[in-house]
């Protein structure tokens, strides 16, 4: 890799009187036009601020360098499990940044924001067909926002039907964290229910848990192991025989959509992330947008504003519903988002949808066959876009029982040596060494073989050269920080 290993701060740059800019002092001999006086109560009176003193090009050189070690996915393979770091289609940003997206202000006359309208109406209704669901809202900015969201429906249901009794929600062992948080934040108990060995959710333990105190029950699917619950049909049986609403979390709808739907398998409320499965970057904390969707039924509740096409008027309109939930974002959520996600869908259409989901499949297996001699992999057979490792085999120096053993942590920081972002590690919690591979569908077979490459030598490298590993990575401007340290104590200034 060709990086600049060490990138000094640009205060280490200063020296002391250096200017990056420069001013004559003379008028050209036009002694007549007086300069420009900023009023003396505007001129600084103290000391002058300590700005790092560099001139023009060592200023610009300084910032082009250290855009170049930033990481995304426009410069490397981003294999984070749970996070479908797909590529985002440059067309997409184009359309976002069109002035007629831009340039407007929900509040303004209904009748100048028809196209603005007609996407979040179009965009809604397209999404309802992916996810079998009858309605949408795309105004939550976030999935765990969309799940508070979704809660909060499931909530309303059953507090206008008079059941006040239902105070409990259901919550596997293996969901994201999100999931318990957001039903917390939702006012609702979590009642936790463990995973077979196989990973999926264990029947007989859901059975103890159901009552007329259950809410609904939250899932995932394929769950964040990768793996698809087969036992929906009946689970969603007995959540609603007890009077229970399902809900599902489609943070990974990307090896689903265009081929199976969770509507059609039972589930009464859902979100999705967009700003994962419908291609918008992220990283670093957003933007996001979670569209809520709900069957038939529960279309009232959706949060304000609601968008609508008026039949009278013959146009778009927004309205603030009385039977709704309630607001959960200023307007119509992060439009910017629906406007790439719009763009996604129609240059897709139905066909490619489903393509995208099934490459995302075969680009995860092909992997996980690959590696699976070299990496532990607990739960065996096919999965979805993603699947998790328990580090190393024994073989190869992962036995953890050993407390000198090569772990996760580490090879993850060897790959970034070779130039690709790490897949998420620790996380699930079901595993000691857990490692999470997503590569998504957008990968060239080249870029899958190169990672598997690095991954069998960097097996081989722990099992014969365990300080090469304990030490990486070796080729980044920054080694190993304190990560800890970084996140409780944060100095963002020189
Ligand atoms: C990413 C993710 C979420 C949370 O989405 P955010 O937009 O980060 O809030 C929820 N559930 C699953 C399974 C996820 O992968």
């Amino acid at each position: 890799m060709n990086r600049t290993l060490y990138a000094p701060l640009i205060f280490e740059l200063s020296r002391k009187g250096r200017e990056g800019y420069s001013l004559p002092s003379d008028n050209l001999g036009q002694d007549k036009y007086k300069p420009c006086q900023l009023p003396a109560h505007l001129l600084r009176q103290e000391a002058p601020a300590s700005l790092p003193e560099v001139d023009e090009l060592t200023a610009a050189r300084h910032y082009t360098n250290m855009s170049g070690n930033n990481f995304g996915v426009d410069t490397g393979f981003y294999p984070l499990g749970s996070c479908t770091m797909k590529y985002n289609p440059k067309i997409n940003e184009e359309v976002a940044a069109l002035p007629g997206f831009t340039d407007v202000h929900p509040a303004q006359p209904t009748e100048t924001l028809q196209g603005s309208l007609h996407l979040y109406h179009h965009l809604a209704a397209m999404l309802a067909e992916v996810g079998g669901m009858h309605a949408f809202t795309l105004n939550p900015y976030a999935g765990a926002h969309g799940e508070l969201t979704g809660l909060m429906v499931i909530r309303t249901y059953h507090l206008r039907r008079g059941d006040y009794k239902r105070v409990k929600i259901i919550v596997p062992d293996s969901a994201h964290g999100t999931n318990p948080a957001s039903a917390a934040v939702c006012g609702l108990q979590i009642v936790q229910v463990k995973s077979t060995a196989q990973g999926t959710v264990d029947l007989e333990d859901l059975r103890t848990k159901l009552g007329d105190d259950i809410a609904g029950m939250m899932m995932t699917n394929p769950n964040t192991l990768g793996i698809f619950e087969k036992d929906i049909p009946e689970i969603a049986r007995l959540v609603h025989e007890c009077g229970g609403l399902m809900y599902y979390d489609g943070a990974n709808l990307n090896p689903m959509m265009g081929v199976c739907r969770p509507g059609d398998m039972g589930f009464d409320v859902m979100h999705i992330n967009l700003h994962k499965t419908f291609s918008t970057p992220h990283g670093g904390g957003g933007p996001g947008s979670g569209p809520v969707g709900v069957r038939k039924g529960l279309e009232e509740y959706l949060p304000n504003p609601q968008v609508y096409f008026d039949e009278v008027e013959q146009q778009y309109a927004m309205r603030f519903s009385k039977e709704a939930l309630g607001s959960i974002s200023s307007w119509l959520g992060n439009f910017g988002i629906l406007v790439r996600a719009y763009a996604y869908l129609l240059t897709l259409g139905h066909e490619h949808i489903a393509q995208a989901a099934k490459l995302s499949v075969l680009n995860a297996n092909y992997i996980k066959e690959q590696l699976k001699d070299y990496y532990e992999l607990p739960i065996e057979g096919l999965c979805k876009h993603e699947f998790v490792f328990d580090g190393l085999r024994a073989e190869y120096g992962g036995d953890h029982h050993d407390p000198d053993h090569a772990t996760t942590l580490q090879v993850a920081k060897r790959l970034l040596d070779f130039g690709f972002h790490a897949p998420t590690i620790y996380f699930p919690l079901l595993f000691h060494e857990a490692m999470m591979i997503e590569p998504t569908e957008n990968e060239s077979k080249e870029t899958l073989d190169r990672f598997i490459e690095v991954l069998k030598n960097i097996a081989i490298e722990a099992r014969d050269n365990r300080e090469s590993l304990r030490t990486a990575p070796h080729c980044t401007p920054i080694s190993r920080p304190d990560d800890v340290k970084a996140v409780r104590e944060p100095r963002f200034k020189f």
